[in-house]
């Protein structure tokens, strides 16, 4: 067991420096609430504008400096983060409560963003074409959009924005960085990785504070050129409509209702080690969680009884034991909601398999178990809503048709599954299912680094993130028309 109890007292980055400010908050371990890493320092208006005035300078300079200089400093900020996966994914498990190999995965994973994406800052295969004019040769070049403002969840404290800073910067852009206020100190620590590097003063600030004032702020300031946000619906939507009202370019990744299909065909065994994964991991807490478990009425109440039993034998605990599976939800707050949400499926009539309440650890925090509804159906709330919690709702279906049709009834589209050993259904339902990511034979969570993610209807909007296909939110792309002139 390791309990860390070094305090991180955290500033805003403001144009390549930490900065003080007045108010702070306190960070509290949600594994243990006695234990208050330290405070964070909430930034302030002018030092938002400081942040901006500093990115437009350095970001004219970052893109001059070419993309040899723009691949090294990425590999170097990688590869650092890689070495320091273990220690960061420490912080993220006292501040965030997931477990220590959650932690320590995340930061590996978010290194890996930074070297992929610098092998991408070298790939510049550009368009030519003749004019259908004589004499005039036409290139279409990209171009960064300039200062990015980057908006992150607490849910996946590094990786998410990872996957924004490291395209951001491999195509020459400056970026301003609100992270969640659960989670400050990984936010500083990956900062600290980037700020040590030999880059422009300013190309990367990290301002912390309430999303409804800073957030909403960075968002309508005429400074910033393109938005890029991750979290939930709401807030999505405010942030669509100042962009909107600025004319600023957007892309937004929000919540989901993920649904995983299991065939009267599956492996049963499989498709319960997958449906329990994938629900209960990072203790419910995931874009990708699954969240409604639609069941062919033929191995329905087999698979209900081997699910409770998976979720029954989580170890939930201390996020830092070396035993836990599952940690805390990560506040207060969260539990309130999550418990809530288990006397809305009561009362709405669905069925209580198990878990459904708080767990007592070792110490004080916010534990919660594993908790299975089935009975439901898809139009109850717990059904409809994203719950964010270690709660996850079992649909019977009576065949593979009626299964997809539920599944597709959803303002979501993030990530969706099945489990089937039928070629012709899996290829089915690839045509036919309305998400963005889809899993066969493979929990709903659990994605690669270098292809695109994102979702269909409210779970996504604006050009798609990571892989290749994220060059066309950080970049603009400007037609050259060129003549040679009058020949001497
Ligand atoms: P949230 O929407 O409450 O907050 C996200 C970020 O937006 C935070 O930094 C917050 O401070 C900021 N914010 C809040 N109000 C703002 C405003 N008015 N203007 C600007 N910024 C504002 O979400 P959360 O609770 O931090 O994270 C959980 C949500 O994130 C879930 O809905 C989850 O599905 C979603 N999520 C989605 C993905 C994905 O890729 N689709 C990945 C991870 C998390």
């Amino acid at each position: 067991m390791t309990i860390a109890t070094d305090k991180i007292e955290t500033r805003n980055l403001v144009a390549g420096e930490w900065t003080d400010s007045d108010g702070t908050i306190a960070n509290v371990n949600p594994s243990d609430v006695s234990d208050i890493l330290g405070h964070h320092a909430q930034a302030t208006r002018a030092q938002l504008n400081d942040a901006i005035a500093a990115a437009q300078i350095a970001q004219k300079q970052w893109w001059a400096a070419g993309i040899q200089k723009r691949h090294d400093v990425l590999i170097a900020i990688g590869k650092e983060m890689m070495e320091r996966a273990a220690e960061i994914g420490d912080i993220i498990s006292r501040e965030y409560g997931k477990t220590l190999p959650e932690g320590k995965v995340e930061v590996y994973r978010a290194g890996q963003f930074f070297t992929y994406y610098a092998a991408e800052c070298l790939r510049q295969i550009g368009d030519t074409a003749h004019s259908v004019r004589p004499g005039i040769e036409i290139d279409v070049r990209r171009e960064p959009v300039g200062v990015v403002a980057i908006i992150s969840p607490w849910n996946f404290p590094v990786a998410t924005p990872a996957w924004k800073i490291a395209p951001a910067l491999a195509f020459g852009n400056a970026v301003v960085w609100k992270p969640a206020n659960l989670t400050p100190a990984s936010a500083a620590a990956m900062a600290d990785i980037i700020v040590r590097q030999d880059i422009p003063k300013g190309l990367l600030s990290l301002l912390a504070g309430p999303g409804a004032e800073l957030g909403q702020s960075l968002v309508e300031h005429r400074g910033v050129d393109a938005i890029s946000f991750t979290g939930s619906v709401p807030v999505g939507r405010g942030i669509a409509a100042a962009a909107m009202a600025s004319m600023t370019k957007v892309q937004m990744e929000m919540g989901s209702k993920n649904p995983m299909l299991i065939m009267d065909d599956a492996e049963l065994d499989l498709a319960v080690a997958h449906s329990a994964g994938a629900a209960f991991g990072s203790t419910g807490q995931k874009c990708t969680a699954a969240s409604r478990l639609i069941v062919h009425e033929a191995v329905h109440d087999a698979f209900v009884e081997k699910l409770a039993k998976a979720a029954e034998a989580f170890k939930v605990g201390h996020a830092m034991d070396a035993d836990s599976q599952i940690g805390p939800a990560v506040s207060e707050a969260q539990l309130a909601s999550n418990l809530a949400y288990v006397e809305t499926g009561k009362s709405e009539g669905a069925e209580l398999i198990c878990g459904g309440g708080r767990v007592e650890a070792r110490t004080e925090g916010f534990y919660m178990a594993p908790t299975v509804f089935a009975g439901t159906q898809n139009d109850m709330r717990i059904n409809r809503e994203e719950m964010f919690a270690p709660i996850t709702c079992v649909i019977k279906a009576d065949s593979y048709d009626e299964a997809r049709s539920i599944a597709n009834d959803s303002e979501f589209g993030l990530t969706a599954g099945i489990m089937t050993q039928s070629l012709a259904r899996a290829s089915h339902f690839r045509s036919n299912m309305r998400a963005g990511t889809l899993m066969v034979n493979l929990p709903t969570a659990g994605t690669d680094y270098h292809v695109p993610f994102g979702g269909r209807g409210a779970s996504s909007f604006g050009p798609r993130e990571q892989g290749q296909y994220a060059e066309e939110f950080y970049t603009t792309v400007k037609t050259t028309y060129q003549s040679a002139g009058e020949p001497a």
